[in-house]
């Protein structure tokens, strides 16, 4: 967020919740996207660092040790850009806006009103909310709802290295 000016505030991130360290900037003036993933092998040297230790162990981030967390610190300032990103070429990606709409629809398994963009497919085509879907990730969300059919395609492209 310090690095982009993107925030969880401004809305300009978009969470996909693939459990991946990994981001796609997306410039929208010229519609040119990168693709920048943390090499494995940095992060499982943080994964399987002290102050991970720590936290696994139910430590709070601002109880852990001020030494522990400095070394964590220090060591991510001290690596290269390349030492921890896998960054690949820019692509092509045309950003288009979620329309502002006010769509809902009352869901179809416990009848709240729910925003439809929100809403998960269930097996039988019933469009439920999440917290009538198994898990909020057991349906896909029915984007075709609300965006075009190009927003199915996110910009994932495989790295080019
Ligand atoms: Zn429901």
């Amino acid at each position: 967020m310090l690095a982009t000016g993107c925030t969880y505030g401004k809305g300009n991130i978009h969470k996909l919740f693939w459990g991946k360290w990994a981001l796609t900037l997306v410039d929208k003036r010229t519609s040119r996207a990168i693709r920048a993933s943390m090499r494995p092998e940095a992060m499982e040297r943080a994964l399987e660092g002290p102050f991970l230790k720590q936290r696994l162990a139910g430590v709070l981030p601002s109880n852990v040790p001020q030494d522990i967390a400095q070394e964590q610190f220090d060591g991510i300032v001290a690596a290269s850009d390349e030492g921890l990103f896998t960054i690949g070429e820019p692509f092509k990606f045309q950003w288009s806006p979620p329309p502002t709409t006010f769509q809902v629809m009352r869901c179809e398994s416990c009848g709240e009103l729910t925003v439809l963009r929100h809403m998960r497919v269930s097996d039988e085509g019933k469009r439920v909310c999440v917290g009538c879907a198994r898990s909020a990730f057991d349906y896909p969300t029915d984007l075709a709802l609300t965006r075009g059919p190009e927003h199915h395609q996110w910009p994932f492209p495989p790295n080019s290295h």
